[in-house]
Order: structure tokens, then sequence, then C-alpha cells
């Protein structure tokens, strides 16, 4: 958790472009190293109580990217939204476990929860991952050529509340449900919102998965 004594440093805007209606990728200059998963906190002033975000990009970036989306009526989203090149912010050293291994696992997320898994990717651990994305519209499978080009057919997009040609029409958790057996020696990687990653779990527990093999990152 982070604490109000938690030290924050300036750092300059480089760009803060809209991806997707409501969905901002804010980019800074990487001065630090970090471990593909982790998140930062991140105010607009010294005096903010930050809110954390999840690293986006890969570790040997030169810029570090940040994926959010605007909550209405929040304290730092929309405003964080009016950032231009050149404004200043303030973060956090990077800090968090959610950590994949190379090897076999699936990668799970919902919305801008996809952020950790970006940064996995362009760090050069997305061979051997089936990353399954949830999202609501058909523009909310952000960074969907990235994913696409390195993972090909273990690349799924999920669309809950839209239809087109992708590859599961429908929430996560029915494409979950909806596989008659899931690896049990594998480490599923789940990333998003508390009701998602406890529904999420849920089916996986009960397709005997073991408990232990299921790591998540829950943004609230
Ligand atoms: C480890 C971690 C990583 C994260 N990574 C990301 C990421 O990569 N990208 C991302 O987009 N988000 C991420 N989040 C979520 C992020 O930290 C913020 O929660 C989010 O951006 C909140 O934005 P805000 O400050 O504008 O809204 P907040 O001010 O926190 O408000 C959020 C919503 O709650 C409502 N609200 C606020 N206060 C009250 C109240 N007292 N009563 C009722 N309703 C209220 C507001 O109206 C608003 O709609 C992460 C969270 C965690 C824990």
């Amino acid at each position: 958790m982070i604490h109000t004594t938690t030290v924050l440093t300036k750092q300059i805007v480089t760009s803060n472009i809209s991806i997707a209606p409501n969905v901002y990728l804010l980019s800074f200059k990487r001065s630090f190293s970090f471990v593909p998963g982790q998140w930062i906190a991140i105010g607009l002033y010294p005096t903010d109580t930050p809110r954390l975000y999840s690293i986006a990009s890969g570790i040997h970036n030169d810029e570090i990217n940040i994926l959010y989306d605007i909550k209405p009526d929040g304290a730092l989203t929309p405003n964080m939204a009016t950032l231009k090149k050149g404004d200043s912010i303030y973060i956090s050293k990077p800090d968090g476990s959610f950590y994949t291994e190379t090897g076999k696992a699936w990668w799970i997320a919902t919305g801008t929860g996809i952020a950790p898994f970006k940064a996995m990717l362009d760090s050069g651990l997305g061979k051997d991952k089936k990353l399954i994305h949830g999202g609501k519209s058909l523009q909310s499978f952000y960074f969907e050529k990235e994913f696409s080009d390195v993972m090909g057919e273990s690349y799924i997009r999920c669309c809950s509340r839209e239809n087109g040609d992708i590859e599961y029409n429908g929430r996560v958790t029915d494409y979950l449900k909806q596989q008659e057996q899931l690896p049990s020696n594998e480490k599923y990687y789940l990333c998003g919102s508390s009701e998602m990653v406890v529904e999420v779990r849920d089916i996986l527990v009960n397709k005997a998965v073991p408990f232990g093999n299921i790591i998540a990152e829950i943004y609230f």
C-alpha cells in the first residue's frame, strides 16, 4: 500500500494521448529500473494522495507508459487526462510483486488490467503465454496489435457488450467456464477489478486449478 510519507519525485510528461474513449496513455522518460508487473504511485502535486498505476511498457524502453481510464468524479484521473507535454507529475519508486516467470502461463485481464501484461510482453515474457483479455466494447482491446503480433492464436479477446470479428463474443468468465479442461500445473495471473478477480478465481478453482497457482493484482 502507498503511504502519505512515500517519496515522490518530479517527472516531465512527454505525451498523454487518448487511445480509446476515456482511456489514455501517459508517457515520461524512464529514469529508473523496475520489474515488469510493478506499479508506481502518481500524483499531480507533491501533496496529493497518489493513486497506483501499473507500468505498461518494457524494462528497456526509453519511456514509461501508463494506461488509465477516466473515473467520472474521480480525484485524479479527470485532471490527469488534461496533462500536456511539458507538464509535471510526481511519482513513487516502483513497487509490487506481480511478476511472471518465463515458460507456460495464463494471463487474464479485464479493461486497463492489461497494463502489467503489456510491460511483461515488451520485456520479452510473452512467449508460451496465453492471454485472455476482456473488454466491454471492441475499442477496449488496448495494444491488440502488439499482443496479436507476438502471441498469435494465444491472444483471446472477449467482448461482453458488442459483437465483432474477434475470438470470443462474451465475458471472460464465460470463456473460461466453457473450457473443458484447464491445465492444473500452470500459473494463472489475474489483473483487474476485485469482482473479476474473485469470479475468475472461483472458476479456476472449480476447474481443479490449485489455489496456489493463481496470482492476482487487484485494481481498487
Ligand atoms: C496495484 C494497482 C495498480 C493499478 N493500476 C492501474 C492502471 O494501470 N490503470 C488504471 O486505470 N487504474 C489502475 N489502478 C486503479 C487506480 O489506482 C485508481 O484507483 C483509479 O485510477 C482512480 O482514479 P481517480 O483518483 O480519478 O478516482 P477516485 O477518486 O479514486 O474515485 C474512483 C471512483 O469512486 C468514486 N468515489 C470516490 N470517492 C467516493 C466515496 N467516498 N463514495 C463513493 N464513491 C466514491 C468516484 O466518483 C469515482 O467514480 C490500479 C490500482 C492498484 C491498487
